[in-house]
């Protein structure tokens, strides 16, 4: 890693006060733009968001670094940007580790790493899995809380030349964002974020049957012209869902790039309602949402996907 980016810190393990050093930035860090699953890019192409979860190299246990007790302004600055945007949800602290035990993580560790398929994941792969693994330990278990590790995973091993694991953490948010959009007890807010991201995923693994099912609710949804939603959150997802489902449509499992949230995003959002209210546009322009890499379908690797359920 750039030395320049990142600086030498050390870290005290909350639950076997183990010390360490590791690599943090040091500088702050702004991603300039989103991929259409939400990811966000930096100009460097370096996912420095998933550099940030951290494992103690005595107990194994993994976490982001607040959990580890360290605050700095760029590290804070960086989580600020990459959790605060619509779509985006706040990081997951375990705020207790009291519940974990050096023998305890010892036998979680010991359980992922005879998990099928476990040797061809990447050092940043177990990371993320551990730290998930480690907060359903510390704190009651929730699936939404999972999706997003495992989504953040996912994010974290994409593009770095290792399809199998990419699959892997593709189809496990797939499937979690999947469940928790069928559940109808939940708040529209909600709703509409599980369901784009079950959509948006399902057309990146190329399952584009499920893709046009999720994404079409949200392109179908009404709103009030008079009274747009408050939050722009429903807005900008319903917009970007109604571009992807025209991926979706012609089968296109490319990369999309979006701008980050801006007010050129707002006006965006904006004319969309107003086209949406005027009716429905006769063709699906397939290159709408600004293509990115080539075109890529997510089948190496498929066989084996579940096995780290
Ligand atoms: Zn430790």
């Amino acid at each position: 890693m750039d030395n320049k980016i990142y600086g030498e810190v050390s870290l005290t393990c909350p639950v076997c006060s183990a010390h360490f050093t590791t690599l943090l930035p040091a500088v702050p860090l702004i991603p300039s733009a989103r991929r259409s699953d939400l990811k966000p890019l930096f100009e460097d192409n370096i996912d420095h968001f998933a550099s940030l979860i951290q494992t103690c190299p005595v107990c194994m246990f993994a976490a982001w670094p607040c959990s580890f007790g360290h605050h700095s302004e760029a590290v804070d600055s960086l989580i600020e940007r990459c959790t605060s945007r619509p779509g985006d949800r706040p990081l997951p602290v375990i705020s207790s580790v009291e519940n974990l035990t050096v023998r305890k993580l010892g036998s979680l560790h010991l359980n992922l790493l005879r998990l099928p398929g476990a040797a061809s994941l990447s050092e940043t792969g177990r990371r993320c899995l551990m730290a998930a693994r480690c907060h359903d330990a510390a704190e009651e278990v929730s699936e939404a809380r999972d999706a997003d590790y495992f989504l953040r995973a996912y994010w974290a091993v994409s593009g770095r030349g290792n399809p199998f694991e990419e699959n892997t953490f593709l189809v496990l948010a797939m499937e979690r964002f999947q469940k928790l959009a069928a559940d109808n007890m939940l708040q529209e807010r909600e709703r509409t974020r599980f369901l784009y991201l079950a959509g948006e995923l399902a057309r990146r693994h190329g399952d584009f049957v499920s893709a046009v099912d999720a994404l079409s609710v949200l392109d179908e949804r009404e709103f009030d012209l008079e009274a747009p939603p408050d939050d722009p959150e429903e807005i900008f997802l319903c917009e970007q869902a109604s571009r992807m489902l025209s991926l979706a449509a012609v089968q296109s499992a490319v990369d999309a790039k979006v701008w980050d949230f801006s007010e050129a995003l707002l006006s965006e959002a904006a004319e969309w309602l107003e086209q949406k209210a005027a009716g429905p546009e006769d063709d699906l322009d397939a290159d709408e949402g600004s293509d990115e890499g080539e075109e890529r379908r997510h089948d190496a690797g498929n066989a084996g996907s579940s096995a780290l359920n």
